[in-house]
């Protein structure tokens, strides 16, 4: 069977490494095809693609985007487009601004829960300054001590209700999955377990998803537990979508689960590659 992992970061977005090290890390996992996703940006795709050929995986082209939805933040990965889509660079651009202002009243928070000087502290730890996003603040945070890991700082900061979180308006549904699909490519709803949505909310994104053309969702994934798994595949078949698998890495000693260390998908469920010349 194929290791298939179709979702990770690099440093072009909130990821620890450069996108040919990822590829060489996803490569010496084992994995055979192999998707970088950053956040909001696709600018480490020549790079990614190029180490992946190199290494002989099968390259599919990635990228994962910011939604608002009903007040919450959902993510959508896009697959297998063309790279060189005007209308999604353009997308991508206009979701990605405001990253910096949103990052200067984090900071603002932040000095006044006692941890000053975070916006600079933060921007030492990222890879594009386009895209500072809340994992620089979190290791950050770590550095100084505060906290001892990602967990702890997403539990005592930078989330609703906690000092060093400012809420965003990021893209709507309907234009994240028209992008993608406009660019040819299919739209995944990420770590469905994630969000603060049950039975009701979820039926109507997944509803809404479908509607633009969204096609898949992840079941498999390294933010979600083994019981999740189970599931998000359940649900996979009673909506018709195609279900993905990704570790979401992002750096090592730092993710739950490494690049192409997952478990394969339910034979229940319809991989999101199932018609892919692999
Ligand atoms: P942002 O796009 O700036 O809101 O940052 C979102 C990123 O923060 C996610 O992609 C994750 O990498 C990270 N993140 C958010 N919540 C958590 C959490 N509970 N544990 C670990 N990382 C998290
Ligand atoms: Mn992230
Ligand atoms: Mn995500
Ligand atoms: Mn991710």
């Amino acid at each position: 069977m194929l290791n298939v992992d179709l979702h990770c970061h690099s440093n072009v977005s909130d990821g620890a490494l450069p996108p040919a090290e990822v590829a060489a890390r996803a490569e010496a996992n084992g994995v055979d095809v192999w998707a970088l996703t950053d956040h909001d940006e696709i600018d480490g795709i020549p790079e990614a693609r190029e180490a992946a050929l190199g290494l002989g995986m099968r390259y599919v082209t990635g990228v994962e985007i910011s939604v608002t939805w009903a007040s919450q933040t959902i993510h959508i990965v896009g697959l297998q487009f063309d790279d060189k889509n005007e209308d999604l660079r353009r997308g991508l651009i206009s979701t990605r601004c405001g990253r910096e202002r949103r990052a200067q009243e984090m900071a603002a928070q932040l000095a006044e829960a006692g941890i000053p000087n975070a916006f600079e502290g933060a921007l030492k730890h990222v890879g594009n300054p386009d895209l500072i996003s809340r994992t620089h603040f979190a290791r950050y945070i770590i550095e100084l001590g505060v906290c001892k890991d990602v967990q702890e700082v997403f539990s005592r900061y930078l989330i609703e209700g906690k000092p060093g979180y400012v809420p965003h308006r990021w893209a709507t549904l309907k234009d994240a999955v028209t992008w993608i699909r406009g660019a040819g490519g299919i739209a995944v709803v990420a770590h469905p377990g994630r969000y603060d949505l049950y039975d009701v909310a979820l039926d109507a994104l997944l509803n809404e998803f479908k509607r633009y053309g969204g096609a898949g969702v992840e079941v498999v994934t390294g933010s979600h537990t083994p019981a999740e798994y189970d599931q998000f595949a359940t649900v996979a078949r009673k909506y018709g979508l195609l279900a993905s698998r990704g570790s979401d890495f992002h750096a090592p000693e730092e993710s739950n689960v490494d690049l192409g260390a997952l478990p394969n998908l339910p034979p229940s469920v319809t991989p999101v590659w199932h018609d892919w010349r692999l």
